[in-house]
């Protein structure tokens, strides 16, 4: 189909584009990659008067290490974030969850911001978001707000951005060392959308232990959430076979998915505890490696 007619905007500056969402309220639309956008509009799915593309902002697509961790730009693609220099010696989730993502033409059109504000319950990003603790900064004509991705994740296709906020940045807080991370994404063939994705994250404490745990899932619920029963089942416990057990099997009972063309509830479950396995190996093996 042929989308709706719509007018098209291209400011250079955030402010502009503030400006215009709060103008145009309601009938206006940010234009990130438009990998998940066009085909909405193809379809009729939604019918903006307006779309606000963001490309030419200045900065909205850096990534860069501070002392709070790592700052993304919502605009920063997949691509960038796979290929980014810091993120692939310092974040390996990342490097993880961004080269599975789509095929090479998704990687380097879609954006980390776009992903997010869509909230495809089946999109990687907010699991890796969630299981590291991140947060989400927005941004509107009266100034600006972080939100914790466990509290951004509302329902299908749902957050918490406001019609006249814009997505500026997610910060990835710099893990305590000796931490590690992994992401594990089950999908029926390359460049699909996950059946099941987990993003887990494992700090060690001085005897050993595990000190701290995130467990983010994606694709088993309505919307990303954080697996808080396998987080428990982790923290204060050796990192081995039998905890990552408990962590999968914790994992599958919290986890809510519905039966589709990807396999029945049974199923998902079965793969949810595999899948939060896998994740808690790699990153365990990532965490002793800092030790
Ligand atoms: C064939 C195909 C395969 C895919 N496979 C995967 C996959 O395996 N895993 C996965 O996670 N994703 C997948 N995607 C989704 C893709 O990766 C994009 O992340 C996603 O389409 C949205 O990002 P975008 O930049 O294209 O956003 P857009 O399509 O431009 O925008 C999406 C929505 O977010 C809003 N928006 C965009 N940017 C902002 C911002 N900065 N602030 C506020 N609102 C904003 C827009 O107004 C719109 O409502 C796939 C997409 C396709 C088409």
């Amino acid at each position: 189909m042929i989308p709706a007619q719509f007018d098209y905007v291209r400011p250079a500056a955030l402010h502009e584009a503030l400006q215009i969402l709060v103008d145009r309220q309601g009938d206006a639309k940010i234009l990130s990659g438009g990998y998940s956008l066009l085909p909405l509009l193809k379809l009729r799915l939604a019918s903006p008067a307006l779309l606000v593309d963001i490309r030419d902002i200045d900065g909205l697509d850096d990534i860069v290490e501070t002392t709070n961790g790592l700052r993304i730009g919502g605009r920063a693609t997949h691509r960038q974030i796979h290929e980014n220099p810091v993120v692939i010696a310092g974040y390996p989730l990342l490097v993880d969850a961004a080269g599975g993502i789509g095929d090479p033409q998704v990687r380097n059109w879609g954006t980390i911001g776009g992903s997010c504000a869509h909230a495809d319950p089946s999109s990687d990003w907010p699991a890796v978001l969630i299981a590291t603790n991140a947060s989400i900064v927005l941004h509107s004509v009266s100034g600006s707000r972080t939100v914790p991705a466990r509290g951004f994740f509302l329902d299908t296709f749902q957050t918490a951005i406001e019609p006249t906020e814009l997505l500026t940045e997610v910060i990835i807080p710099r893990a305590p060392r000796p931490s590690g991370a992994a992401y594990a994404k089950l999908e029926r063939r390359a460049g699909d959308f996950a059946t099941v994705g987990v993003a887990a994250q494992l700090s060690l404490g001085a005897d050993g232990r595990i000190s701290a745990a995130g467990i983010g899932l994606t694709a088993v619920a309505e919307a990303p959430f954080a697996a808080t029963g396998a987080e428990a089942a982790l923290v204060g416990h050796e990192p081995n076979e039998a905890t990552f057990q408990a962590a999968g099997i914790a994992a599958a009972a919290e986890s809510r998915p519905g039966t589709d063309s990807h396999g029945p509830i049974e199923y998902k479950r079965a793969m949810v505890k595999e899948m939060v396995v896998r994740a808690l190996r790699s990153a365990a093996t990532r965490a002793q490696a800092q030790r």
